[in-house]
Order: structure tokens, then C-alpha cells, then sequence
């Protein structure tokens, strides 16, 4: 069994510093396996040492792995000079795991983004090999047909002659404004080059203005996650990912 100090533990949890939990102990506020603790440094078990801080018992993870609807508005980053990223949408209990983002939407896209902390869990993710598919559903400017979706079944070749690995297009509806159509579609793709829905509609001569990632996987948006919002994933979508 592995054994960390308790101050590391509960610094790692968001219960403070470990200055601040040197304080708590002066106050008597921790106590482990029913003993109040003396000592900031001791080493305790925490999937297995019973540890209550003001009472309350301490429920140890070492990752954590959440699903944000991202909204339109904020980068995929942890930190950015200018920009409001996507750790600005989530709450402090949550970001003192330190989580990133699985990759990256631009910031004018919306929808299924991961977070987490587990770098193995996020590499295996966007390792190109694994080709997981990744689903968008976007508008686009014009009338996306027959000769599209074969050119996408085919694979199109992007602005810097890059091949694309084939892409399953549907064109979900159409919509017609004045003598402009719009068209709704949904796109896989089993990669993901920089822009590349964007890319790819620009190959075939038309113009993404609206794009959403509904899935990554097997792992489907939860349609009652208001844009903005996010919760753990559960370990069925978990599993789904692993
Ligand atoms: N493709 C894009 O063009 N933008 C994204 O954010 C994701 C995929």
C-alpha cells in the first residue's frame, strides 16, 4: 500500500496549504482512524486511512475527469494571457486537480470537451494511431449534397495537401435564407488536424459558420449539460473511453 503524507493529501484535495493545514491541525480539526491528528507530516494511506477534516470524512481520487459543454467564447488552455479559457468554467474544488483539456476546440466552437488530469488517459486519447472518431455537428454555408459526401467519403486534401482520412458527412437538414441554403450536417472525422472541419469544408468550397462536437468515442454529450456547464464522467462513459 502506498502511503503519502497527509498534508500532500489534503492539499491535493483543495482542503488548502499546506501551511494552512498545519493550522487546522494546531486547531485539532483533523483526525485519523478516529485519532486526532498531531502532525502535518505523517504518512497515512488515503484509499484505506479513515481521515475526517471538521468531521467530515475525506473521499480520496488521485484523477479526475469531466465533461464540459464548452460555450463559444473561451479557449481550450489552461492559462492564457488575454483569452478567458475553459478552467475559468469550472469550480475551485475542481481545478486543485489540475485538469487540461483532451485536446482542443477553437474557441468558436462549442460543445464536448474532456478534461483531466490523467496524462495517460489523455494521450491515449489523442494518440493518432487509435483514430478514435470524433463527431461535430455544424451549420455550413451553402447546399452540402451527394458530390460532398463522396468527396469526404474519399478523404479531401486540405489547404497544405495534407489527405484526409475518410470522414462519414450527413446532411441533417437545409434551411434556405433569401438565395442563401444553409445546411445542417454531421461529421466524423478519425483524426484531428488543426481546424480540420473547418479544412475540410473549405476543400470542398464552402464555409463552416457554426460547429459542435456532440461525441468523442463512444461518449455522446449529455443533452442535459447547459452550454457552460460540466459534471464528472460517469465510469460506464469512463470505461467507454479507457
Ligand atoms: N475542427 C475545427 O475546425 N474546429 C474545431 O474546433 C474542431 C474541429
Amino acid at each position: 500500500r502506498k502511503t503519502q503524507r497527509i498534508d500532500k493529501i489534503l492539499a491535493h484535495l483543495g482542503h488548502g496549504s499546506r501551511s494552512e493545514i498545519k493550522r487546522m491541525v494546531k486547531q485539532r480539526c483533523i483526525t485519523v482512524n478516529g485519532i486526532v491528528l498531531k502532525d502535518s507530516g505523517l504518512h497515512v494511506d488515503p484509499f484505506n486511512d479513515h481521515i475526517e477534516v471538521n468531521g467530515e470524512r475525506i473521499v480520496y481520487k488521485e484523477f479526475i475527469y469531466l465533461m464540459l459543454h464548452k460555450p463559444q467564447g473561451v479557449v481550450s488552455a489552461t492559462e492564457d494571457k488575454r483569452e478567458a479559457t475553459v478552467l475559468d468554467l469550472l469550480d475551485t474544488e475542481d481545478v486543485v486537480f489540475e485538469p487540461f483539456p483532451v485536446g482542443r476546440l477553437d474557441k468558436d466552437t462549442e460543445g464536448l470537451l474532456l478534461l483531466t488530469n490523467d496524462g495517460k488517459f489523455a494521450h491515449n486519447l489523442l494518440s493518432p494511431r487509435k483514430h478514435v472518431p470524433k463527431t461535430y455537428e455544424a451549420r455550413v454555408d451553402g447546399d452540402v449534397g451527394e458530390e460532398d459526401i463522396a468527396k469526404f467519403a474519399a478523404g479531401v486534401t486540405l489547404d497544405d495537401g495534407y489527405e484526409t482520412l475518410p470522414g462519414e458527412l450527413h446532411v441533417l437538414s437545409q434551411e434556405q435564407d433569401g438565395d442563401t441554403i444553409i445546411s445542417i450536417i454531421s461529421l466524423t472525422i478519425h483524426e484531428g488536424k488543426f481546424h480540420q472541419v473547418k479544412r475540410m469544408f473549405e476543400a470542398v468550397g464552402k464555409k463552416v459558420i457554426y460547429l459542435k462536437r456532440v461525441q468523442m468515442g463512444q461518449v455522446i454529450l449529455d443533452p442535459n449539460l447547459e452550454i457552460g456547464t460540466y459534471r464528472e464522467l460517469t465510469s460506464e462513459e469512463l470505461s467507454l473511453l479507457g
